[in-house]
């Protein structure tokens, strides 16, 4: 059985959940042919103090944006993450250089922008020579270190992914726009709407608004959820309101014990993401891209309430000017939006479009590239 390690860090949702996608991709593409293992590297295979750096990523977006914005512009710089990179490798060498030694890998997946430089290091100077692929998990911003040269294939969601791919020194040859990887649910036959309001206690002809605020319940997802039922409730027409709190557990107890104008769902984190999207009329969001690529693949019209700034910031572009949904701040504009959207004839052709932007099979595709790529140049067992 040949082996594949996928490189990724728990910074934010969205690197495990493509990093699922690919593995459950390969399970189901070539059942039995490959080991695939995930592992955290910076959380699992760096020295302490830096193996504590992924944990303070929720807090700081939470919390402090300002200085997270600020470390973003730092490290855009290529020669100042170029000059901490090397001073890092030093001290982590060892400790990642166990983690090729532990799962001899015939082949390297990375999903994190951080990954690509120092394990390209590590293989040159330490390891057999194995191939290593990209796979990129940002829609429409991209962090340099994303794109390395010495990557044999740079796989993308977005034409501005491929574009920004070659200028910085990626060929042709080596950048593959074949959509974000999002869990195979997303590309198994999805049932109908009222079939989907059905299994989840919903009402069937209710016009149905989706609010979540990515993996980590993020940003103002109790006012913006209050000020959209409110608006809703005001139609006078049937409506219903879903929040999905991701693992905010003080979210989900506050929305769960307040009083609402109208019918409303509050959960914590859910496993079955693409039931809640397939029920739905719309969805609100902040910018991530795993819930932007999943909404598309369902057809739902997205209403941008906010985004991490770099690496979410061109995702509102990307929604806007593809005409599948808008982008508002305050909750009151956010809730009129909404309110619009429930009583207008838009809706039914954001719709359209995003299902025309979807790529549900896009982890399959990803996988069927890398075996391709494998039995061409991949290292015997
Ligand atoms: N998600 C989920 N259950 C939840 C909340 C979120 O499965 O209760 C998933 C969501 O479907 C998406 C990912 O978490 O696949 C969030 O990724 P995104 O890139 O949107 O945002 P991030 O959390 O990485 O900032």
């Amino acid at each position: 059985m040949r082996r594949i390690l996928i490189l990724m860090s728990d910074t934010g949702g969205g690197h495990r959940a493509s990093a699922e996608a690919l593995q459950s991709a390969f399970a189901t593409r070539f059942p039995g042919r490959f080991q695939v293992e995930i592992v955290d590297l910076w959380t699992d295979y760096t020295p302490w103090p830096i193996n504590r750096l992924p944990r303070l990523y929720s807090p700081l977006v939470a919390r402090a944006l300002w200085l997270w914005k600020l470390l973003w512009l730092i490290f855009e710089n290529e020669r100042a993450l170029s000059a901490v990179l090397r001073l890092v490798y030093p001290l982590c060498r060892k400790e990642m250089a166990r983690a090729l030694q532990m799962h001899r890998p015939h082949l390297i997946i990375s999903v994190h922008p951080l990954m690509q430089q120092l394990f390209l290091w590590l293989i040159e100077k330490e390891g057999p020579p194995t191939p290593f692929v990209t796979v990129v998990t940002d829609l429409a911003s991209f962090h340099h270190g994303w794109f390395h040269t010495r990557a044999q294939r740079c796989f993308v969601a977005s034409e501005t992914a491929a574009n920004a791919a070659r200028r910085h020194g990626l060929q042709l040859h080596q950048i593959r726009l074949l959509g974000l990887p999002v869990r195979s649910a997303f590309a198994q036959t999805l049932p109908d709407r009222a079939t989907a309001r059905a299994s989840l206690g919903l009402t069937g002809a209710a016009f149905t608004a989706l609010l979540v605020g990515g993996g980590e319940g993020m940003g103002p997802v109790a006012a913006i959820a209050h000020a959209v039922a409110h608006r809703l409730a005001a139609t006078g027409t049937e409506v219903q309101l879903i929040v999905i709190c991701g693992r905010n557990r003080r979210l989900r107890r506050a929305l769960q014990r307040a009083e609402w104008p109208l019918p409303v769902q509050v959960h914590g984190y859910v496993d079955n993401m693409q039931a809640w999207m397939t029920a739905a009329d719309c969805i609100v969001t902040k910018a991530g891209p795993g819930t932007i690529a999943e909404a598309l693949i369902c057809g739902l019209p997205i209403l941008l309430s906010g985004f991490i700034p770099g690496q979410e910031e061109g995702n509102v572009p990307f929604v806007v000017e593809n005409r599948v949904g808008a982008y508002c701040e305050s909750p009151r504009a956010i809730a009129e939006t909404v309110g619009e959207w429930a009583s207008g004839d838009e809706l039914e052709r954001m719709a359209a479009r995003a299902r025309r932007l979807g790529r549900p099979r896009a982890a399959y595709d990803i996988v069927d590239e890398i075996v391709g790529l494998m039995e061409g140049e991949g290292r015997p067992e």
